[in-house]
């Protein structure tokens, strides 16, 4: 079928940022191409971005704002039932209730009794205005967004090391690779396109591959070396590459007295970290540690890649730090073919982060507690802001439970598939007094607000993405967006006009709020804000953003349209932007190296609870399944599965298709087994895509000190034979709630 027109766009689900050609027929996307001549993915898609782009269209998207019908009390609050228990409203009532209830909240407990969710999967121009909203009007930096819960032990770490927390190298210097290391990425499930460069640079190039997994995943067929290390010792492993990097004179001395500092003390924090030590700590054959150094260390030329496994960890930051360790202590940072490279999850996990979406940095990590930072946004916004670096995602749902955070506004987010410890998040978001909630669809957090806001998918606005490699795309409206849904840029810019303008009207009944000399500065400049406050398109949201931010100054939606795409840091107009970074010094200067301890605060496997727990992704889904599981990928793979070793499964008397009840000391779920070599013996691995058998009801609530990233990789579990299938997988759900919303377009 011949398609009305062909719109360039950005897939919207992992950070590898492939460009698609959506083929629009009569409002519907048609088909999902890619262009061959367009980076980074050079006409590949995976399964998601080619068939899982069809949930923009399910008839279940939020079309027109709601508003529950109770106000729901204290620690009372429930989850609701549509349409039983809400009403649809204008845009007016809703967004005024919206603003009456946080202004109430802001005046009687203060800002920061106030929290917020950036938008992983909204763009750069979207949260930046969120931020600015949550910082610049409400008064609090208590914003945050996802990346808390999946690379933030690696951004602690490079913070630490080097200054920067992005990705070093860009895609296209991966099929050209002479030897890199993959560990903690199940990359050909995850970031399907970048597997297949990986695997050229293997197959086609001769690059040399060691994996360090727990897990016998794809990229392992690849590998000159699988070094099976025991889940959560990873930090014993690579300080015993380092040991025979030292022990043979392997590393790179010129490198280390030009651009490092610290060597002295972390060599002597190495002694003794011998292969043999770790061998015994990990599993891994202490030859197959010393292969792995030699191999690493010889290269004239060596990368590293990793995921969640790294990072999601109570030792997160220690397991990254060891990465970069190694890197310094071999100069393989700097050069083409070289570097760090955290493989970031969600679509604009990076550019979230890049927009502001943290609590203690404003765009592109200009620390909220420094003056000089502050002024400049202070002058750009003519308003005043908090000092004060705000709350984690991890600290919201605490503050909610203590009392210290009252009011809540989640954009696109889904804590309560994604919180660890789910009953303990269900259970501290029963405290809230107001939440609202800006989304496509229901979700499992969503259903508990007393507002919802419909917003647009990407398919139906303009804007911009930061991919995984720090490459700036577009996104472009291809077709209307339902109903009476809008861009979230557009709401949340109207939800500030509004808030300044009853700031203004009622400063004078709060002059004793603990907002009250704000109160006078907005009132004092409102008129500049209010017109500031106008965007007639995302564009304009981005050339705001650029002129506060140095690393993207150069970026303009001219260039990205004409080139396609612009890594930053791109400080001027005629700079072609940075594919690799760190080629004459680190953001901090000189790299510095970290002794690294083994030693864990993990959950560990005991006689009650002898399975170790690693969550993850599959191919077919994607994070909390919300997108993926309204797509036609729910055909492929409709259930979740428990991975359990045939040892295992043997010694229980189990067999692949049983269902099993999976229980940890938070809760338990049954799920459908599935026998399999992947996970090793002892370790099950569930992916956490499924609300009927959600694995964060498992997880721990342990955090990495430094980070606060919770650990998802290892937790304790039982395992038995269900005594009976689950009635009706989905059951009390908010996608069966999906199935009950009638479709309008239906006969
Ligand atoms: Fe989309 Fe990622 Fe697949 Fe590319 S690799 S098509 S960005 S999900």
């Amino acid at each position: 079928m011949q398609a009305d027109q062909v719109i360039g766009s950005t897939c919207p689900y992992c950070g590898v940022g492939c460009q698609v050609s959506l083929n629009i027929k009569d409002e519907h996307i048609l088909r999902v191409e890619a262009p061959f001549d367009a980076a980074p993915n050079y006409g590949r898609l995976c399964v998601k971005g080619r068939f899982g782009l069809d949930y923009v269209h399910h008839q279940s998207r939020l079309k027109a704002p709601l508003i529950r019908h109770t106000p729901q009390p204290p620690g009372q609050r429930s989850p609701a039932r549509y349409p039983d228990d809400w009403h649809e409203a204008t845009w007016d009532e809703a967004l005024d209730l919206v603003v009456r209830r946080l202004l109430e909240l802001r005046w009687q407990h203060g800002p920061d009794s106030i929290t917020a969710n950036a938008c992983a999967k909204a763009t750069n121009e979207d949260n930046y205005l969120l931020q600015k909203y949550v910082r610049g009007v409400l008064g609090t930096n208590n914003v945050d967004h996802c990346t808390r819960l999946c690379h933030a032990g690696s951004v602690a770490a490079l913070q630490l090391a080097i200054g920067s927390s992005a990705m070093s190298n860009a895609i296209a210097e991966m099929k050209n690779l002479e030897c890199f290391i993959v560990t903690g990425s199940n990359t050909t499930e995850n970031h399907p396109v970048i597997g297949t460069f990986l695997k050229e640079a293997v197959h086609q190039n001769g690059a040399q591959l060691i994996v360090v997994d727990p897990r016998q995943i794809e990229m392992t067929r690849f590998a000159h070396l699988w070094l099976r290390q025991r889940p959560g010792t990873d930090t014993a492993l690579f300080n015993a590459m380092a040991n025979v990097i030292l022990k043979e004179n392997l590393y790179d001395e010129e490198f280390i007295a030009a651009r490092t500092e610290g060597f002295e003390e972390y060599a002597q924090s190495l002694q003794g970290k011998t292969p043999e030590w770790a061998a015994e700590i990990t599993g891994v054959p202490a030859e197959d540690i010393r292969a792995a150094a030699r191999i690493y260390a010889r290269a004239k030329a060596a990368a590293i890649y990793w995921g969640m496994g790294i990072s999601q960890s109570t030792h997160g930051t220690d397991n990254a730090l060891t990465l970069v360790n190694l890197a310094l202590l071999c100069g393989h940072v700097g050069r083409p073919g070289t570097g760090l490279n955290p493989l970031r999850g969600q679509n604009n996990v990076q550019g979230c982060s890049d927009a502001g979406g943290m609590p203690n940095v404003y765009t592109a990590y200009q620390p909220v507690t420094d003056p000089q930072v502050r002024l400049k946004f202070e002058k750009a916004w003519h308003t005043c802001l908090s000092h004060q670096p705000g709350l984690t995602t991890t600290e919201m749902v605490d503050g909610i439970l203590t009392g210290r955070v009252k009011g809540w506004y989640v954009m696109g987010e889904n804590p309560l598939m994604s919180e660890p410890d789910l009953n303990h998040a269900r259970q501290a978001i029963q405290h809230l007094e107001f939440f609202v909630a800006q989304d496509i669809f229901f979700n499992e957090t969503n259903v508990y607000a007393d507002v919802i806001l419909p917003a647009a998918s990407f398919a139906e606005k303009d804007g911009t993405f930061t991919n995984s490699d720090r490459r700036v795309q577009r996104i472009r409206k291809a077709i209307p967006a339902p109903g009476q849904a809008r861009a979230d840029w557009e709401i949340v810019s109207e939800l500030a006009r509004r808030s300044i303008t009853r700031i203004c009207q009622a400063a004078d009944e709060h002059t004793d709020s603990p907002s009250a000399d704000m109160d006078r500065v907005i009132c004092h400049s409102s008129e500049q804000m209010l017109a500031e406050w106008i965007y007639a398109h995302p564009s304009e949201i981005w050339e705001e953003m650029r002129s506060v931010t140095p690393d993207f100054y150069g970026i303009t939606y001219q260039r990205i349209d004409q080139e396609g795409g612009v890594h930053w840091p791109c400080p001027t107009l005629d700079h072609p932007g940075s594919p690799y970074l760190f080629a004459k010094s680190f953001p901090r200067g000189r790299g510095k190296f970290w002794p690294v301890a083994y030693g864990t605060d993990s959950e560990l496997p005991d006689d009650e609870y002898p399975f170790t727990l690693s969550t993850g992704r599959l191919l077919y889904h994607w994070h909390g399944g919300t997108l993926s599981r309204a797509s036609a990928l729910t055909d492929i793979w409709p259930e979740c599965t428990v991975e359990m070793h045939p040892q295992d499964a043997g010694h229980l008397s189990l067999q692949t298709g049983d269902w099993v009840d999976v229980s940890s000391r938070r809760g338990a779920i049954t799920a459908r087994l599935l026998v399999t070599g992947r996970s090793p013996q002892g370790t099950v691995f569930i992916p956490f895509h499924f609300v009927e058998a959600a694995a964060n009801v498992l997880t721990d609530l342990r955090l990495d000190e430094r980070a606060k990233i919770p650990d998802y990789k290892v937790c304790a579990v039982r395992i038995a034979k269900a005594t009976a299938a689950p009635i009706r997988p989905g059951a009390e759900t908010p996608l069966t709630q999906r199935g009950t919303i009638k479709d309008p377009t239906a006969p």
